[in-house]
């Protein structure tokens, strides 16, 4: 199958999709959007009021500056592929439930193998716990760390950005730096035919929870 006939299928199934209790309140899946052969993905929460309507993802207000920030970096949405770590959305945007993140985990290690892209950016702490375990954002936020063959980037969430403005800025700078690490990552990559091999988590020290940040 090519990488569009995964993604519709994923697609499809993410529709139909009754592995978790978020079937019941979804309007819309929201399997996620944009160039099946992106060099970069980004991996947001889950779907808000507005995704749900439109069944796409990051159509709001946090999708405004989103864009704002990929336009920093020099990209466009359709450059670009974006999904979430949830495909449907948590009822009044509560955080999405051990449960349901297990239910869908399938469904983006998928469009990540079928993508294959150089660089994944977490927006969030859910999207950032798929790849690490207690990482701490206010530490680790805008530096690159190697799972699985691929440069993970965690970011912080542009909602969290748009509710503390002092972040605003900082996330801009994060973001304005990805244009760097997308050549790295591809050199890197390129230069080391075995991918499995590119596993370096972030050192210890910087990847202790730390419950104090409000951390969206
Ligand atoms: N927030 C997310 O994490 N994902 C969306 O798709 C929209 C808002």
């Amino acid at each position: 199958m090519t990488t569009e006939e995964i993604l519709k299928q994923i697609a499809q199934q993410t529709a139909e999709c009754t592995r978790c209790d978020l079937q019941f309140s979804r309007k819309k899946v929201v399997p996620g959007a944009g160039n099946p052969n992106a060099e970069i993905l980004f991996i947001g929460e889950g779907p808000g009021f507005h995704e749900n309507v439109q069944g796409l993802p990051f159509v709001g207000a946090a999708g405004q500056f989103l864009d704002e920030l990929l336009a920093d970096a020099g990209l466009k949405r359709e450059e670009v592929f974006i999904t979430n770590v949830v495909k449907c959305r948590p009822p009044g945007n509560r955080d999405p439930q051990v449960e349901e993140l297990d239910a869908c985990k399938p469904y983006l290690e998928r469009q990540i193998a079928a993508i294959n892209p150089d660089v994944i950016v977490t927006l969030g702490r859910f999207s950032m716990g798929h790849f690490i375990n207690n990482g701490k954002i206010s530490g680790i936020h805008g530096k690159p760390f190697w799972s699985g063959g691929r440069m993970i980037v965690p970011m912080f969430h542009p909602a969290a950005a748009l509710h503390q403005p002092s972040l605003r800025e900082v996330v801009k700078q994060d973001f304005a730096k990805l244009p760097e690490m997308i050549a790295r990552a591809k050199e890197t990559r390129h230069n080391n035919p075995d991918l499995a091999a590119l596993n370096n988590p972030v050192e210890e020290d910087s990847a202790v929870e730390d419950n104090s940040a409000e951390q969206l």
